[in-house]
């Protein structure tokens, strides 16, 4: 009867630790459904985290390359400022130097401004026929009026007969009047 009650009392204790047994493993099961809906969940945040890296990822992408593009287009046209500043410097200079040339035509042609009045008053008064600086009118010997042209061979003189010149310079006639004077006296 012992060994009876011992198979029993025993038989409780297990049928007690079975039961134990069985409410541990309802709730590991509760657990574990627990664990799964949680983990889908992390994975269905974690796919939605993998989407977003991979959005911002392209959108990284993108924007490097527009950077370097626009990096290039930068640094073209800072190529060409440098070569059209560099142009305006070499018309600068040019420019520099017509400038010199024409402060010295102005400083030489500053003297004749200067005297200005005084060519136009010798170029518009009446200063004896002549029409400027330098301009002299060719001299009409002949009598321009007359029909024939008097040559000094064909004046005779009525004092002494001989041609080249009239009485009143007649050298002869002179001779005489002042030898005549000295007699006189
Ligand atoms: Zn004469």
């Amino acid at each position: 009867m012992d060994e009876c009650d011992s198979i029993n009392s025993e038989n409780c204790m297990l049928k007690d630790a079975c039961s134990k047994l069985e409410m541990d493993i309802r709730e590991l099961e509760h657990e574990t459904k627990i664990l799964k809906s949680e983990k889908i969940d992390v994975e269905k945040k974690t796919l939605v985290l993998c989407e977003d890296l991979n959005k911002l990822k392209d959108t990284l992408t993108m924007k490097e390359e527009a950077f370097a593009t626009d990096i290039t287009k930068l640094e073209n046209e800072s190529l060409e400022l440098k070569q059209k500043v560099e142009s305006l410097h070499v018309e600068s200079s040019k420019l520099l130097v017509k400038l010199k040339q024409v402060e010295s035509d102005l400083n030489a042609n500053r003297h004749w401004n200067r005297s200005s009045h005084v060519l136009n008053w010798l170029n518009t008064h009446y200063n004896r026929g002549k029409r400027g600086l330098g301009f002299v009118t060719n001299r009409t010997v002949y009598p321009v009026n007359r029909k024939y042209v008097g040559l000094p061979e064909n004046i005779v003189c009525f004092h002494c007969g001989k041609t080249g010149h009239y009485r009143y310079a007649c050298p002869i006639k002179r001779y005489a009047m002042e030898r005549n004077l000295v007699y006189v006296k």
